[in-house]
């Protein structure tokens, strides 16, 4: 029987345990969240330039353990090795760079610059001040990039954080611990949870500020609506079915290398995999021939071998999930023109490169994304046609669109509902920290990397001072018709088109302005 206080990592590749960890106790997390609370409050009296020194101590630190922990990401998820050093790790330790750079020009106060006549002598600012306790769910399938997404830029800005990894992959969660605490954060300021997802319940009704959640959209539903009974604000990263446009005048070699990649890297586990392939039926059939030529070649197996393009999914669950897909989408009558299969063979949770051609015109839309490594190709007599099927989707999280005319590209970019698009290539994009990322529809809410990602993690204060302290205001008590009268001139000279009203105004402006002095004048000689 499983012990429930024990996590156990299982290698989806050999089926073999990785290692264990101690699972909370649910009861502990909302003790972590108190004393995260407690660190906090002298987390953010330490300067942001101590902040910024621990983040680029975090930064060697990741670098110097790099391939140890690109080998960890492996064993417990399943990726192949380069994937997990050169994309993974490489975009962290970019990111911690980029995190750095950025801490002063995001973290300092913001001058506003006041426009109206009134306020000309006023001082208004913008204060950056952190939030309290940050509660952090992740996923699995990017487990060091996304949960550094959000701690980089909530401990820079003075916040403490508790975070809870997938149940699949608690060591890499352990790892990122391991880095933040032997650079200098200290252990009550960032907080873990280890568990499955009742843990990750628990966190959001546990007293924290605010939780950054990424995952499902049916799983982010819930989350928002039980943060709801708190009123905590949430961001949520939640799933997609990309949509990639293939026109006429496409590259076709390296269109179809892009979106094989594109489709099959981290096995289709990527939350902006590309699922949808609309492509001019002008070169469809071309597409087609060279998309599976491409999809043959792919190595398949244990991904600690250098030569490995593809592992195993991550879990029995998405084993799962994507046969039940395979076998939903048959029965509705689409063509399996590659793959489909388990791939029984081999030991873990492997499962064909598959390409489907459904080539109705209505649009497959899957409930829940496929999360898999499966390409569905439908051929489109125009391009207005690929536009519209690729709308019709629920989610909107990111698409991309093959063409050499690069004009062409962005326009049809405009047209898509999605959060980002990419021109000639797919899935790096939330690899680039300056552009922040987000979804639409129901791929999400808020916002994570670049300038947005950093204002998630704060207050963003108004503080606004009139330094004529002893000044009565005019809009202060007792009212008057005097004063309605000056005010209500005053609105049309600032503010009326017409130059001849603006003009008359003005006496009546002066009038109940100067009376306004007057009382300011008497009380200022009071003083
Ligand atoms: P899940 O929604 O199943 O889980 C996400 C996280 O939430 C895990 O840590 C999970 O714990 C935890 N969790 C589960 N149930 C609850 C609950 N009721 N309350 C709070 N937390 C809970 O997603 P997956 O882990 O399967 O990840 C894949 C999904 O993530 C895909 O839909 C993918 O598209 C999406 N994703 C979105 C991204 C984006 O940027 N938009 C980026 C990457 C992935 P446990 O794992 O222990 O069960």
């Amino acid at each position: 029987m499983l012990n429930p206080r024990i996590l156990i990592s299982i290698n989806p590749a050999t089926l073999e345990k990785v290692g264990q960890v101690k699972a909370t106790p649910i009861g502990e997390i909302s003790k972590k969240v108190e004393a995260a609370r407690k660190a906090y409050y002298s987390w953010k009296q330490v300067t942001l330039k101590e902040r910024v020194k621990i983040l680029r101590r975090m930064q060697q630190l990741l670098l110097e353990r790099s391939e140890d922990i690109a080998k960890l990401i492996t064993a417990e998820m399943g990726r192949p090795y380069t994937e997990s050093l050169v994309i993974e790790l490489q975009a962290s330790v970019d990111l911690m760079g980029y995190c750095a750079s950025q801490a002063n020009r995001l973290l300092r106060d913001r001058p506003l610059h006041l426009h109206h006549l009134l306020f000309k002598r006023r001082k208004s600012l913008l204060d950056i001040q952190p939030l309290g306790v940050m509660g952090i769910i992740t996923p699995w399938n990017w487990p060091l990039l996304i949960p550094l997404g959000f701690i980089l830029p909530a401990i820079l800005s003075g916040n403490a954080v508790v975070f809870k990894p997938s149940e699949l992959t608690p060591l890499v969660g352990e790892e990122i611990r391991k880095i933040c605490i032997d650079a200098g954060i200290p252990e009550g300021v960032f907080q873990l949870v280890q568990g499955p997802g009742s843990a990750g319940k628990a966190l959001v009704s546990s007293g924290v500020n605010k939780i950054f959640f990424t995952g499902s959209t049916s799983v982010g539903r819930h989350v928002m609506e039980q943060a709801s009974h708190s009123l905590i604000n949430v961001v949520l990263e939640l799933g997609g079915s990309d949509p990639a446009i293939v026109c006429e005048d496409v590259d076709i070699e390296n269109a179809t290398s892009g979106i094989v990649w594109g489709t099959m890297n981290n096995c289709g586990q990527n939350c902006n995999s590309i699922e949808r392939v609309y492509v001019h039926q002008s070169v469809s059939d071309e597409f087609i021939n060279r998309v599976i030529q491409k999809i043959q070649k792919l190595k398949i197996g244990e991904g600690m071998a250098l030569s490995t393009d593809m592992g195993p999914l991550a879990s029995a669950k998405q084993l799962k999930k994507v046969k039940e897909f395979i076998h939903q989408t048959k029965r509705k009558g689409a063509e399996i023109l590659f793959g489909g299969k388990a791939i029984s063979h081999l030991h873990g949770y492997y499962f064909q490169p598959t390409v489907i051609l459904w080539n109705k015109m209505i649009p497959i839309l899957p409930e829940e994304e496929i999360f898999g490594p499966v390409m569905i190709v439908t051929p489109v007599e125009d391009i207005q046609k690929a536009i519209e099927l690729a709308n019709q989707s629920h989610f909107g999280l990111s698409a991309s669109v093959w063409t050499r005319d690069l004009k062409q590209g962005e326009w049809i970019a405009n047209q898509l509902e999605t959060g980002s698009v990419m021109i000639n290539d797919s899935v790096v994009s939330f690899g680039v920290p300056e552009a922040s990322w987000t979804g639409v529809k129901n791929s999400g809410i808020g916002w994570v990397h670049g300038d947005k990602g950093f204002d998630e993690m704060v207050n963003i204060q108004h503080i606004h001072v009139d330094p004529q302290y002893h000044s009565q205001k005019f809009w202060w008590f007792p009212y008057s018709e005097k004063m309605m009268l000056g005010l209500r001139a005053g609105l049309v000279f600032l503010f009326h088109k017409n130059i001849f009203k603006k003009l008359k105004a003005v006496p009546l402006v002066l009038k109940s302005f100067s009376s306004y002095l007057l009382v300011n004048r008497r009380k200022k000689d009071k003083i």
